[in-house]
């Protein structure tokens, strides 16, 4: 088995390092820009081989796993690349560009559009860590554009990562990922900023911040490269879940100037059932 991945970092290298534990005769390749990531990758353990695009013609399984913007220009080269029955999935945060980018491809059907809903604020090769995927969901978009044979191999491989498989069409995905994932980033990286703004001396940020703190402006982390290109997509989407939070926090500032305790008392126990919510999913 011949796995070729396209931008070693987090999450194409954590589903390497998957994909390697379960076959460990499976060789693979890694091909990125960063060369620094490319050694760092090998010296990990998260690829056996740095490969070139002349070897994906060989290639059971390719995983594009690089920032949006790149996997448009990206994907075309790759499938003109391709054998036969190669299968090519990319992982990116947003659907529809990428969908319409392969769309009038002649090797569409060697690909399939995915978005594992699974990470972390870290990037690069030694974000890469194993089990990432064990009971997540991965959203698979336009099943049906993509050979029934190489749709069958996909999806074995994503079940035996420990994915639920989920499918949806990709203007159902960027409307309802811009809620659950962009604007929890866009909300945390502004809760950072406005805290930074306010504590100038980093140390009494430090002192006085709790875990709720951390764990709310955890994504605040994330790598700017990753989500510029996926805000510019999602733009649309992106605005209108952004214009929805903002009338939330003016309404509360307002109860909260006009003394109306007894709203924001009902406000904040309305959200509350969130917790049952998060707990169904778990299940
Ligand atoms: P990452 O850790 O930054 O890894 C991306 C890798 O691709 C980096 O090594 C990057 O190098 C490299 N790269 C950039 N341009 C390239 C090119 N033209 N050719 C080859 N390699 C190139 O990013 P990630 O978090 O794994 O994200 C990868 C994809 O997964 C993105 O599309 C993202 O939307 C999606 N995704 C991310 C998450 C998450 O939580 N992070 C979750 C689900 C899906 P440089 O660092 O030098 O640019």
């Amino acid at each position: 088995m011949k796995v070729h991945v396209i931008g070693i970092g987090l999450i194409g290298g954590s589903m390497v390092l998957d994909i390697k534990s379960l076959h460990p005769d499976a060789t693979i390749y890694g091909i990125d820009t960063n060369e620094s990531h490319l050694a760092e990758a090998i010296t990990l353990g998260v690829i056996d081989k740095v490969g070139t695009f002349d070897d994906l013609a060989e290639a059971d399984f390719v995983i594009v796993s690089v920032p949006v913007d790149v996997a448009l220009t990206l994907m075309p080269k790759v499938l003109d690349a391709i054998g036969d029955n190669t299968i090519v999935f990319e992982v990116g945060s947003t659907k529809i560009p990428i969908c319409e980018a392969v769309a009038n491809h002649q090797r569409r059907r060697n690909f399939i559009a995915t978005h594992p809903i699974a990470g972390t604020e870290f990037s690069g090769p030694s974000a890469a860590i194993k089990n990432l995927f064990q009971g997540k969901t991965n959203i698979i978009c336009e099943v049906e554009k993509t050979t029934f044979k190489l749709q069958e191999k996909a999806l074995d491989l994503f079940r035996s990562l420990g994915m639920r498989i989920r499918y949806m069409d990709p203007k159902s995905h960027d409307k309802h990922i811009a809620y659950v994932s962009h604007l929890s980033h866009i909300s945390s990286f502004m809760l950072g900023k406005t805290v930074i703004n306010k504590e100038k001396d980093e140390q009494d940020i430090f002192d006085m911040a709790g875990s709720g703190f951390e764990s709310t402006v955890r994504l605040a982390k994330s790598s700017p490269a990753m989500w510029t290109p996926i805000f510019k997509q999602n733009k649309k989407q992106v605005v209108k879940s952004l214009e929805e939070y903002i009338s939330n926090l003016t309404l509360f500032k307002e109860l909260l100037a006009n003394d109306d305790f007894d709203a924001i008392f009902n406000e904040m126990q309305s959200v509350n059932k969130i917790k049952e919510i998060l707990n169904g999913m778990k299940k």
